[in-house]
């Protein structure tokens, strides 16, 4: 089974992740704009597959009413996106080490892009989330990454 690790710019936060993750998708909304400084890039897992070291050092603030992010309170590096009502953790796809084996497959919250750039890598696009849903995948059911 592949496991795949990353964390924070500092290290005080450091995860594993066994088994397999979604492609990555990149959220525009204004949420994770402000939070993120540009848009910001996940994949997901399972979230009893990830395990944490330093969680201690994570900071979980809650943006919305679907989940909570959490960051490094050390350094300040976005980590997760933890959802209400759902078995999935987002992973921020900026703190995966490489290679992560993953693939952009889309943008969601184009509506809410940001003025100073344009999405041009001809990737699908979507103006709001998935269906209201941010767990789910962008289109169906990708195949997860092993
Ligand atoms: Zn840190
Ligand atoms: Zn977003």
């Amino acid at each position: 089974m592949r496991v795949r690790t990353g964390g924070c710019l500092c290290g005080a936060v450091r995860y594993q992740i066994e088994g397999p993750m979604r492609p990555v998708i990149a959220c525009h909304c204004r949420e994770c704009r402000n939070h993120s400084g540009h848009y910001l890039a996940a994949s997901q897992a399972v979230r009893s597959n990830v395990e944490i070291v330093g969680i201690d050092a994570v900071t979980w603030y809650r943006t919305s009413a679907l989940g909570e992010r959490g960051f490094c309170s050390r350094c300040g590096s976005p980590l997760f996106l933890d959802w209400d009502n759902s078995d999935r953790l987002s992973i921020v796809a900026g703190s995966l080490d490489q290679p992560s084996g993953l693939a952009l497959i889309g943008h969601i919250y184009t509506s809410e892009q940001g003025d100073y750039y344009e999405i041009a890598d001809g990737l699908p696009q979507r103006e709001k989330g998935c269906d209201g849903d941010p767990t789910t995948d962008l289109s169906g059911s990708p195949e997860w990454e092993a």
